[in-house]
């Protein structure tokens, strides 16, 4: 069975890069959970439908989870939905501003949450990194590892724009500011639950921020 650590956090926080520095280094799998719920936002606008539909949205699901799947590789992350590649798609701000919605209907959380453990429990790796916002909480409670990665918010926003570099900034801090607080009334990823870690990066370097989690991994 491999060593699950489980990964929450807000957007910004530098936990995908973090999680995919740390799987990289101990060769491990990552299982980035926030792609999932972005491929079936994107799935679910394919087909039409309207996202303020919850009943819609949930009969979508069944079909998305037979169609999707992504790479386990942190060295080589892709994600697709039949034989569409929709890796750099389900980034674009048009997703971004959506999919908590997709994410805040609890019936597709409990059926999407149930494919993560399948994943987690049936992995042939030595261990696997997830990341989400509620990883820590829902989907692997009992992980040996659970790191809440935080940074204050202007931080965060301000690694945001410089990912997105040449889109509105304006724009860029309210999807981060308006997406946080939507999740936030989903998912618990402001406060650490008990037993979790917290790894505050606002004032640490991403490599500093990278050994702190593996630090925590083998202690
Ligand atoms: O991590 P990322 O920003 O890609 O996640 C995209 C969205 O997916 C989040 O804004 C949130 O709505 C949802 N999400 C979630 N639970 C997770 C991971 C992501 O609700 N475990």
């Amino acid at each position: 069975q491999a060593v699950v650590v489980a990964i929450d956090g807000p957007s910004g926080s530098g936990k995908s890069t973090v999680s995919k520095a740390v799987a990289k280094r101990l060769d491990w799998q990552l299982l980035d959970t926030g792609s999932v719920y972005r491929a079936l936002t994107w799935y679910s606008l394919q087909r039409g439908v309207d996202l303020d539909d919850k009943d819609a949205v949930i009969a979508t699901v069944p079909g998305f989870l037979e169609a999707w799947s992504l790479s386990l590789s942190p060295d080589e992350r892709w994600v697709r939905v039949g034989d569409t590649d929709v890796t750099d798609r389900i980034r674009e701000t048009e997703i971004s501003a959506v999919v908590s919605k997709v994410a805040g209907i609890p019936e597709v959380r409990d059926a999407v949450n149930q494919r993560f453990r399948e994943i987690l429990v049936g992995t042939d790796a030595d261990g696997i990194v997830a990341e989400g916002r509620d990883i820590t909480t829902v989907v692997a409670p009992d992980a040996p590892v659970r790191i809440l990665l935080t940074a204050d918010e202007d931080v965060r926003i301000a690694r945001r724009l410089a990912e997105k570099s040449g889109e509105d900034a304006a724009r860029v801090a309210a999807t981060v500011t308006e997406r946080d607080k939507k999740d936030s009334r989903v998912t618990n990823f402001t406060a650490a639950a008990d037993g979790v870690v917290v790894l505050d990066s606002t004032d640490l370097g991403l490599e500093a921020t990278i050994q702190a989690a593996l630090d925590l991994i083998s202690a």
